[in-house]
């Protein structure tokens, strides 16, 4: 960004979370500015586990003891929802070949998780929704154990992250390079941005920032920013992990990629009390921990080539938060906080965000929490 400038929008973070709010508006005729400190995808949405899954972060049967049945399956169907219209968004813009829908294998590791899992599973079934039980010996073959069990979503899959959003960027103004320097402030009949480049006044601002949005909305103290970490193998034997593999409640996910290259991320409850920091550098007893967990659980003995840490917004109650922030006169709202799972739900809470400001009102305004 060369100097000031006006706008009828500015979103603040090139993730999935802002391009999707973006290109959710451009559909309602509205034209944003995206800010990024960065590049597009350089924060989370670049460096995650590229896990293309339907559902919130706490299992299905847990969401409804926690919110009741008839929230626990709206926000279950918007994320169903959200599936099929990013694939239909990235068969727009070219990148439909990033999306692999080779279904996803959760695994329960013990027989107390094997029991949780069946629970889930239940739940799931109850309200209409798919997955199929997998007995021990049905799974990859290095995670065969007796007290095991798995749990195939057909439905889910996995995405090439930065390439898909990059992607869905290309026709979406974006300012790489422009970090915004302190909160936005309303201002007369819109907001005001401050960058290094110039000031920015636009008529609403969307903070789509997840592990940043505390930084930039102090206000939005209910996220909070938290590290997790991931490396990658060089090629590994074809085959070893036919889909992409969720395992000890979610808190490990593991993929082979076509390439043959193995990705591992997880253990972020290791990483205890340090894991909550805006910090993007690597954990090294996390990264010990996913060493000997490739080696002996995942029988991958191909090298490591590549170690990293991510940010991102994670919540107590555990739900993402999307909203206009108080006292902005519904001018800035804030999305994030996805606790770890928010390649789709960011798409939700996108398409909520655009739908607030391009008409004021959304039949799923209520969905997620908003800012407090
Ligand atoms: C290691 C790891 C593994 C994960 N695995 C998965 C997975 O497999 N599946 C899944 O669904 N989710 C996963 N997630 C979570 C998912 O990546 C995030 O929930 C999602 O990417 C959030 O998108 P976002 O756009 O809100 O945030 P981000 O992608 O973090 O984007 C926010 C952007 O805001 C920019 N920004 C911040 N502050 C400023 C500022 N002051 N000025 C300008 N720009 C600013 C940042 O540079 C960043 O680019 C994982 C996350 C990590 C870190």
């Amino acid at each position: 960004m060369a100097g000031d400038l006006r706008c009828e929008v500015c979103v603040i973070g090139g993730g999935i979370g802002g391009i999707a709010t973006a290109w959710h508006l451009a559909r309602r005729g509205v034209r944003a500015v995206v800010l990024e400190a960065f590049t597009v995808a350089s924060g989370a949405t670049g460096r995650n586990g590229g896990f293309f899954i339907a559902g919130v972060a706490p299992a299905y049967d847990e969401s409804c003891r926690l919110w009741g049945r008839p929230l626990a399956i709206r926000r279950h169907l918007a994320t169903l929802a959200a599936q099929a219209e990013m694939l239909g968004a990235a068969s727009q813009v070219g990148a439909r070949q990033e999306f692999r829908l080779t279904g996803v294998l959760r695994v329960a590791m013990d027989a107390d998780e094997a029991v949780r899992l069946r629970s889930h599973h239940s739940a799931l079934l109850a309200d209409g929704f798919q997955g199929s039980l997998v007995g021990p010996d049905a799974l990859p073959v290095a995670l065969q154990r007796p007290e095991r069990l798995g749990l195939f979503t057909a439905h889910d899959g996995s995405v090439q992250p930065a390439r898909w959003v990059r992607a869905l960027a290309e026709d979406i103004q974006v300012y790489e390079g422009t970090r915004v320097l302190e909160p936005p402030t309303a201002e007369g009949a819109g907001v005001r941005v401050e960058t290094a480049q110039g000031t920015v006044l636009a008529g609403y601002v969307v903070v789509a920032a997840d592990g940043g949005l505390s930084a930039l909305l102090p206000s939005v103290h209910r996220v909070r920013p938290r590290r997790l970490n991931m490396l990658a193998t060089g090629p590994a034997r074809p085959g070893l992990l036919p889909v992409p593999i969720y395992a000890r409640d979610g808190y490990e996910y593991a993929q082979q990629l076509p390439s043959g290259r193995v990705t591992l991320g997880g253990f972020s409850d290791l990483d205890g009390e340090a894991s909550w920091t805006q910090a993007a550098v690597v954990s090294a007893p996390v990264q010990d921990r996913l060493t000997s967990y490739l080696r002996d659980e995942l029988g991958v003995f191909a090298p490591v080539t590549h170690r990293w840490a991510g940010i991102v917004g994670y919540a107590d109650d555990p739900v993402p938060t999307c909203g206009p922030v108080p006292g902005s006169d519904g001018r800035i709202l804030a999305l994030g906080g996805y606790n770890g799972t928010g390649h789709v739900q960011a798409w939700v809470a996108a398409r909520v965000a655009a739908d607030l400001v391009a008409t004021g009102t959304s039949v799923d305004a209520d969905l997620y929490v908003w800012p407090n």
